[in-house]
């Protein structure tokens, strides 16, 4: 199964990913994950990326898409994967066709809908508590601001890219973790 996940920053993506990921047996290729270990390792991907990030902006369309085929084109992913966080701009669509070409299309592009207000409580509680016992360098105020114009202005086009192809799942993502995994797996057909 190819997949893709997306939403605004603070949706639930990271912890949905990681049930459906379990559930399916795919790779979990997420584009977020990928960029912060560059950093962490001081690579030189990570030194071009460290400051775009800190800022709430995207890295580029170009370079992003370079990193998630090198990802795609190991073996594990063969049969199938999940995308998080990728593709997040129209022009990242593009490119995600080409790398799809020969392999065949996305079977789903799930999008977790989460209302803004539920987002920033969410994402400030993030900020405070950390996520997993650390906290995000781009997780703060203005960056959580930043990040959800972004998702508006360049992200959102997307959700009308998979919707003209019938690709394009809308997920209520209000609830509890197992009320969101819930209706995920009913839309792919396995139990939660
Ligand atoms: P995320 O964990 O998905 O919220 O990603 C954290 C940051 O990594 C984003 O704010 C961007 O700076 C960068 N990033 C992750 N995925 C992409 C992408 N598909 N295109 C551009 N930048 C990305």
């Amino acid at each position: 199964m190819r997949l893709a996940l997306f939403g605004p920053p603070g949706a639930g993506k990271g912890t949905q990913a990681a049930r459906i990921v379990a559930a399916f047996g795919i790779p979990h290729v997420s584009t977020g994950d990928m960029l912060r270990a560059a950093v962490r390792s001081g690579s030189e991907l990570g030194q071009r990326v460290k400051g775009v990030m800190d800022g709430g902006q995207l890295v580029s369309d170009e370079l992003i898409a370079d990193v998630v085929a090198d990802r795609l084109g190991q073996a594990d992913a063969r049969n199938g994967f999940l995308l998080d966080g990728f593709p997040r701009t129209p022009r990242q669509v593009e490119l995600l066709d080409r790398i799809l070409a020969r392999s065949g299309p996305l079977d789903r592009v799930i999008l977790l809908d989460v209302p803004d207000q539920v987002v920033e409580e969410r994402l400030l509680g993030r900020a405070v508590k950390g996520d997993g016992g650390q906290v995000r360098a781009d997780d703060n105020l203005d960056t959580i601001r930043k990040r959800l114009a972004v998702y508006r202005d360049e992200t959102m086009p997307v959700a009308g890219i998979y919707e003209g192809r019938g690709t394009l799942a809308r997920i209520d993502g209000t609830g509890t973790e197992d009320d969101v995994f819930g209706r995920i797996a009913v839309l792919l057909g396995r139990k939660g």
